[in-house]
């Protein structure tokens, strides 16, 4: 074993066969990935803690385990699943029995999980370690991760600029090395949006495939688990550890979870032999107005590419696409209006107590307790659920909510094995440039949003690069196809692996390298007093 060796730099399946091999530890992982974070993370700010003990505790034991399966022979050591000893960072959403779960928010700082969450015992369950939690945006609303309470996050590529959101901290984190895969939620595009914004692979799965249960809700008719990697391969290990049925949430479908998730190709060549005949279609409406024009040309190009690799690319229609940001933000308020109504200062973290006057000190601690955009939305949603409003918004928007996801039904029923289509249409945008207009942040999630309202599997995976900035190609597929999605987006990997922008780094890693790079609030406070 090499002294010089980076185990942050390799992929989770790279890191699984030295394991196995016996030529690393999970310990050895977990505390080079430990390190990193903490010497990197002041001027990132992925990561709203830390825990090494948990992690060595966790490591430990899938450590004995692996030396257990080796000792037993080829055959114990080939039933581990691929994410033993591997280190995880999850979303600040989920819960870790006895550790901290903010969601990002004031009201929920000094709360401790009393239990595990659905994909914490899973991912226990295979011997992943968990290294900490990451900084999300508030309640995971937004695009930036600028609504965190707990300061923005930087994106690696240019640390002027957002990591995308609500999930940012987990793609920053895994873009910067600082863990090879991590844990986010999406309910109208927050795994795609930041992993296209970090130039990582990233996947929200079909409604129903990962249990909720231990999440901190936001809109639970639309939020998903999934997962970010820098690779398919490590993203689909990932989404196999977590997803299949679980009795505590009644939305979680007793559907099988896909062998083809832990069996994706290896060689390049044989992953992009598999678009040979594949028939995807170029929805027109996602090209949205206002798209900059570098976005665009990546996406063209990966089409061509896919084309290059045999798939049969054919432009369709989603007509309804345009109502998709109309009605998420009647349905997502809503439903998260109700769902915070829990926050009152007596079950959950923060809490103001004046004196007898308990209404007083419900404001108070709601009051002081939510940023600006989780009362916006509070807002918004109440309205839109208040008697004489409610057929008028809540229930004309469910009824559209049907058309834009019969739009995606007739293109399954016309053979299309999935469509592509661009993931967001700008790149890591500048710190501030969409903080004062709600509306040009909520644009941000035009090509996403629908995917959510329909319910379906949709996957974020990088394509090139626009003005040096990551763009991401995004691939959606018809319910339950994410074990086909994934062989198509190894696919365009696999046939795109000889080029150059797959080997271009984020630019600012070094820079996370020296203690005296401001951290992200510091850099927005120095630009403003300019
Ligand atoms: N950006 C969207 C919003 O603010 C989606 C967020 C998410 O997927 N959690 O609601």
């Amino acid at each position: 074993m090499s002294e010089t060796r980076d185990l942050t730099l390799l992929t989770a399946h790279e890191m699984a066969d030295l394991l196995r091999a016996g030529e690393t530890t999970s310990r050895e992982l977990a505390a080079a990935h430990l390190e990193r974070a903490r010497r990197t993370d002041h001027g990132l700010n992925a990561w709203l803690t830390i825990d090494d003990e948990r992690a060595f505790a966790e490591a430990d034991a899938a450590d004995a385990r692996l030396a257990a399966a080796r000792a037993a022979g080829p055959a114990a050591v080939e039933r581990l699943h691929p994410l033993a000893g591997i280190p995880v960072a999850l979303k600040d959403l989920v819960s870790v029995k006895g550790g901290q779960c903010t969601a990002g928010s004031r009201i929920l700082e000094g709360y401790r999980a009393p239990y595990d969450a659905h994909i914490t015992e899973r991912l226990h369950d295979v011997g992943a370690v968990i290294l900490g939690k990451t900084n999300m945006d508030e309640f995971a609303m937004g695009s930036s991760t600028e609504h965190s309470a707990f300061g923005p996050t930087s994106n690696p590529w240019d640390l002027d600029r957002v990591p995308g959101g609500s999930s940012g901290g987990s793609a920053a984190s895994v873009a910067a090395y600082q863990a090879p895969m991590s844990i986010g939620t999406d309910t109208g595009g927050s795994i795609r949006q930041p992993a296209s914004l970090c130039g990582i692979v990233g996947i929200k799965p079909t409604y129903g495939r990962v249990s909720r249960y231990g999440i901190v809700a936001f809109a639970s008719s639309l939020d998903q688990i999934g997962p970010f990697a820098r690779d398919t391969r490590d993203a689909a290990a990932l989404l196999h550890a977590v997803s299949g049925r679980d009795e505590r949430d009644s939305t979680s479908a007793p559907v099988e979870v896909p062998d083809a998730l832990i069996q994706l190709a290896k060689s390049d060549d044989e992953a992009a032999s598999h678009l040979r005949g594949k028939r995807l279609g170029l929805p027109r409406e996602y090209f949205v107005s206002g798209m900059e024009p570098g976005v665009e040309r990546a996406i063209r190009e990966a089409v061509v590419a896919l084309e290059h690799a045999g798939a049969i690319v054919e432009e369709v229609s989603l007509p309804h696409t345009d109502y998709g940001l109309a009605t998420y933000y009647i349905v997502a308020p809503a439903e998260a209006s109700a769902n915070l109504a829990r926050y009152d200062g007596v079950r959950f973290g923060h809490s103001v107590r004046g004196g007898d006057d308990y209404l007083a000190d419900y404001l108070a601690t709601r009051g002081g307790g939510f940023g600006p955009e989780v009362k916006r939305r509070i807002m918004l949603g109440t309205y839109a659920l208040s008697a004489g409003y409610y057929d008028a918004f809540y229930l004309k928007a469910q009824k559209v909510r049907t058309l834009i996801k019969r739009d995606f039904d007739l293109l399954w029923e016309r053979g299309f094995d999935a469509l592509v289509a661009p993931t967001s249409p700008d790149v890591a945008f500048r710190f501030g440039s969409k903080l004062a207009d709600p509306v040009k942040m909520y644009l941000s999630d035009a090509c996403t949003l629908p995917v959510n309202m329909a319910g379906l599997p949709g996957m974020s995976v990088p394509c090139g690069l626009s003005e040096d900035l990551p763009v991401g190609l995004q691939l959606i597929g018809a319910p339950w196809s994410e074990g086909e999605l994934f062989r198509l987006a190894r696919g365009y990997e696999g046939a795109t692996a000889g080029e150059t922008w797959r080997n271009v780094r984020p630019h600012h890693l070094a820079a996370l390298e020296d203690p005296t790079t401001p951290t992200p609030a510091e850099r927005i406070a120095r630009a403003g007093a300019h």
